[in-house]
């Protein structure tokens, strides 16, 4: 391995994963539904297999159908216009759109401004692109976890190239204000800063949190690169499905990496989630009002079981304190947890690179059926 990836190992997603599967435990650790997206959306998919669609390579861009169906997606839920021809790339899920934005838009050494805790991608599509990454740290306050936007600023210098943004934040549960993100807007717009913003959650936000894109600020989209996924918004996340919108300069930048990452991908299934994306918003509403009742249950659980919880605005993860149960070491604490609760969740000081800020939090997905959360909560009362 390299020394650009040396550091990076195994992801603690597989780690974990593996780790439940060894031991048997409930796996509240990788962030995967235990229940598929809808039935009419795999027979659509079904139906694009049998009839030969997408069967051979697709269109680099991806198919019209699924690029026409995002910017339709963009534009009802948020009056963002882009052209289904110039401003829309379909990836390989998030994941690849994060690596080819980065390898695209980033010259060796610029300065990668991220919000920490990360999404572990960001730190190695980071270093495979020769950048350096400049963490500003949410602090934990009242119940949630802040953004300082003094901080924000102060990270930023002359070798900043780009803001790599994340709302609804994993693995904070975070939803960026309005007013935050004018703040970031402004800050983008006065110092000539890129942004890439991960908004795979755009749809998971609860009570009166609201996903606001930041490409609909001012002087923001012609600097935007916005990530979307399937994975995310309609449970489907062995599909790969993801893409980006941005004015066409950008979208060439991105596509010119991803075409020699992976060329294309998922042909069946981009013509499957193009049906998705026109189902009517009750669909939204039910699947957010359905995790919404998910973090509660969860959250009522851990705090029952003795944790510290801050309760997520949005995404599908809830972030714990495990100090007031004695504990300091987040990653000891998840080592051990499947033998002594039989559960298993992430230490999120994975996702820091001031790993001590890290170390008291440990992260619980609740994209789980009820029954399973339900055992889960029983088994973790027995920690205390
Ligand atoms: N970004 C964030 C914040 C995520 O949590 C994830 C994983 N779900 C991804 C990107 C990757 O998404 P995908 O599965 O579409 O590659
Ligand atoms: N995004 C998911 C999570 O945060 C995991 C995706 C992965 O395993 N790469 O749990």
């Amino acid at each position: 391995l390299n020394r650009r990836l040396a550091e990076f190992g195994t992801t603690i997603f597989a780690e974990m994963s593996a780790l439940a599967a060894r031991t048997g435990a409930i796996n509240l650790g990788q962030g995967f539904p235990d229940t598929d997206g809808p039935e009419e959306i795999r027979e659509a998919a079904v139906r694009a297999l049998r009839d030969g669609r997408g069967n051979q390579y697709p269109p680099g861009p991806g198919v019209p159908e699924l690029r026409t169906a995002v910017a339709a997606h963009q534009e009802r839920r948020y009056g963002l216009s882009f052209d289904p021809d110039t401003e829309v790339l379909v990836t390989a899920g998030a994941t690849e759109a994060i690596a080819a934005s980065l390898l695209a838009l980033l010259e060796p050494g610029d300065e990668v401004v991220a919000l920490e805790p990360y999404y572990d991608s960001y730190a190695a599509c980071i270093a495979m692109a020769g950048g350096t990454r400049v963490p500003v740290t949410l602090r934990p306050h009242e119940g949630t976890f802040r953004l300082d936007l003094d901080e924000l600023r102060d990270a930023v210098t002359d070798r900043t190239r780009l803001l790599l943004l994340n709302t609804p934040h994993n693995p904070t549960g975070t939803v960026l204000t309005h007013d935050e993100l004018a703040a970031i807007a402004e800050l983008a717009v006065e110092r000539d800063l890129l942004v890439v913003t991960d908004e795979v959650y755009e749809h998971l936000v609860f009570d009166t949190a609201e996903h606001i894109p930041l490409a609909s600020f001012p002087g923001m989209r012609e600097r935007t690169v916005t990530i979307g996924s399937a994975g995310k918004t309609y449970s489907f996340t062995g599909w790969k499905v993801g893409w980006i919108t941005a004015v066409p300069a950008l979208v060439t930048a991105v596509r010119s990496a991803k075409q020699y990452l992976t060329y294309v991908a998922s042909g069946p299934f981009q013509y499957a989630i193009a049906e998705a994306l026109a189902l009517p918003d009750s669909y939204f509403d039910a699947y957010r009002e359905d995790m919404r009742a998910k973090r509660d249950l969860l959250a009522a659980g851990l705090e029952g079981a003795g944790f510290g919880v801050y309760r997520p605005a949005g995404t599908y993860f809830v972030t714990t304190d495990i100090r007031p149960l004695g504990e300091s070491d987040g990653f000891a604490f998840c080592r051990g947890l499947p033998e002594r609760a039989g559960v298993v969740a992430v230490p999120n000081a994975v996702f820091y690179d001031h790993r001590e800020a890290g170390a008291p939090f440990v992260r619980f997905a609740f994209c789980k059926r009820t029954s399973v959360l339900e055992e889960a909560v029983r088994r973790l009362k027995t920690l205390a």
